[in-house]
């Protein structure tokens, strides 16, 4: 299955990656993450990045173009993928329409998960990164469990978490990611599911969308 995860910061895509990863074998392919990794390792990229990451604001499409299409050139893609942060501009949804044209792929879907403005405010500021695993908790709704394996010491609070720069992110999905909505639903791609509730409610309705798009594709 190739797959694309859109939704606002906070709506809880980088969890559900995870557990879409388990269930369905597919590689999760992180632009948020593989940024960070470049921060952690200060590589010219990372240093780049940071400025605009840490006030909110995007990496430039030049960037994230050029680090997507290394990742994809060396990564394992045989199951199928799903990209969790890319696209997040529509020049970079028309570079992606035109990287899958030239690897003969095409899209399954386009999930697409919605959280009311209020509760991103109220998730992201509870939430905490490993430092170690780059793996995402919530204080209150998702705490780290033993089997997570998770020093509470290596926990922070991303820079680009605080609430004046969550504000920016929330005004900058508006601006510039939402408008991938319709462009996806103009290709029949988007599958809009409710993000709100709890993480195994939010993960049953996105499994019921996968096991349609497998049955379609079996089908088809
Ligand atoms: P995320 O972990 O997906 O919320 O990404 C964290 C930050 O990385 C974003 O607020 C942006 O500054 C940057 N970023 C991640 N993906 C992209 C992208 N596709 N285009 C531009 N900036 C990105």
């Amino acid at each position: 299955m190739k797959l694309v995860f859109l939704g606002p910061p906070g709506a809880g895509k980088g969890t559900q990656a995870q557990r879409i990863m388990r269930e369905y074998g597919v590689i999760q392919i992180s632009t948020g993450d593989l940024l960070r990794a470049n921060i952690r390792n200060n590589t010219v990229l990372g240093i780049e990045a940071a400025k605009f990451i840490n006030q909110g604001d995007l990496v430039s499409d030049d960037l994230i173009v050029n680090m997507i299409k290394n990742e994809l050139e060396y990564q394992d893609m045989d199951n199928g993928y799903l990209l969790d942060g890319f696209p997040r501009t529509l020049p970079q949804a028309k570079v992606l329409d035109k990287m899958l044209k030239d690897r003969d792929e095409d899209l399954n879907a386009v999930l697409v998960l919605n959280v009311p403005e209020e509760d991103l405010i109220k998730r992201l500021s509870g939430r905490r990164t490993c430092s170690r695993t780059g793996k995402t908790f919530h204080m209150v709704f998702n705490p780290p469990k033993p089997a997570d394996l998770i020093d509470i010491n290596d926990l922070y609070q991303r820079e680009d978490d605080k609430e004046e720069t969550v504000k920016r992110r929330l005004e900058i999905y508006r601006n510039q990611t939402q408008p991938l909505i319709e462009y996806y639903t103009k290709k029949g791609k988007a599958c809009e599911i409710d993000g709100t509730g709890n993480l195994t409610d939010v993960f049953g309705r996105i499994k019921s969308v996968l096991d349609k798009v497998i049955k379609d594709q079996i089908n088809n």
